[in-house]
């Protein structure tokens, strides 16, 4: 978490040169981690389930600038009741690490956001409800109405210009200073994206200025990724859901994350051995 903290405050400049040591490090940590707290070294401890496809941004950087899938007229929500089977899969494997709705939508938008959170709460209490967001939306009724959810983590990502940044931390400066005032202990992490920040490639969907090439992996090990519809996909990165190992509607989580295939594949990147299309790309900076 420390490192994590140090790690969102380096700037862009610096944190190529900081990333492979910062990689080490978490490949160390997650071993470790995950050995002592699940008795199993390959175990997620993270998870982002796509609530909504929806997003009111076209980030240069990111695919939604050139797919046509988070559209208002395309928008597709995860059916409540699949949400609730997913948060009991986890809590079969009694999962206490942090949960976020979030893939390539915009979680704010989905007006169910706080019942879907009080219900993971209620299943979960002792996991980490976690808002990954664009913060336009972010704001001390929805923030208040969230907390009451169980939700008490953020990670605001800045997106826009310099101008457009700073105006933003700005903002959500002044709201985290609000929900403190308001005696809410509620944590703000800011991450500025610029389109010369060092991004991902999304396997190749996108052009960036500044890629940082991968020599080996921890994505798929440390981080399950759900889609709208209930696929369990490779990575985050996995944007058109083209490595699918299984539908969590018609399979238990636990069965499709000890699937013979997926464990050889997140083995494999794990050493750096890219064999997935989508795995080449992203490791070796390339585009389609
Ligand atoms: S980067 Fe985030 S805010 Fe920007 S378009 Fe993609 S999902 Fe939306
Ligand atoms: S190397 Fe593969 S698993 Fe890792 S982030 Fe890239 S696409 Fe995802």
């Amino acid at each position: 978490m420390f490192l994590k903290t140090i790690y969102r405050k380096i700037p862009y400049e610096y944190a190529f040169f900081f990333r492979n040591v910062y990689d080490e490090i978490v490949k160390a940590y997650l071993f470790l981690f995950h050995i002592l707290k699940y008795g199993n070294a390959d175990m997620f401890n993270n998870i982002n389930i796509e609530t909504t496809t929806l997003c009111n941004r076209r980030c240069g950087y990111c695919p939604n600038s050139f797919f046509d899938r988070s559209l208002k007229h395309n928008e597709k929500l995860m059916p409540e009741d699949l949400f609730i089977k997913i948060l009991r899969d986890l809590k079969s494997i009694k999962f206490t690490g942090r949960i976020s709705p979030h893939f390539y939508g915009e979680p704010l938008l989905d007006k169910r956001l706080a019942g879907l959170m009080s219900m993971a709460h209620a299943i979960l209490p002792k996991a980490k409800l976690e808002i990954y967001t664009n913060g336009d939306l972010l704001d001390i009724p929805l923030m208040e109405n969230l907390y009451e959810a169980g939700v008490r983590n953020y990670v605001v990502a800045l997106h826009g210009d310099k101008k457009e940044n700073e105006l933003n931390e700005e903002r959500i400066g002044c709201l985290r200073q609000e929900i403190k005032t308001a005696g809410k202990k509620v944590a703000i992490d800011l991450i500025n994206l610029r389109d010369d920040s060092y991004l991902s490639n999304r396997g190749g969907l996108v052009s960036v200025k500044n890629i940082a090439k991968k020599v080996f992996c921890q994505y798929a090990s440390n981080a399950l990724v759900i889609n709208y519809a209930g696929d369990v996909l490779l990575c985050c990165n996995d944007y058109l859901g083209q490595v699918s190992f299984g539908n969590v509607a018609k399979e238990t989580l636990p069965e499709i994350w000890n699937k013979p295939g997926f464990k050889k594949i997140r083995k494999e990147i794990r050493k750096g051995i890219f064999r997935a299309e989508i795995c080449r790309k992203c490791s070796a900076g390339a585009v389609r």
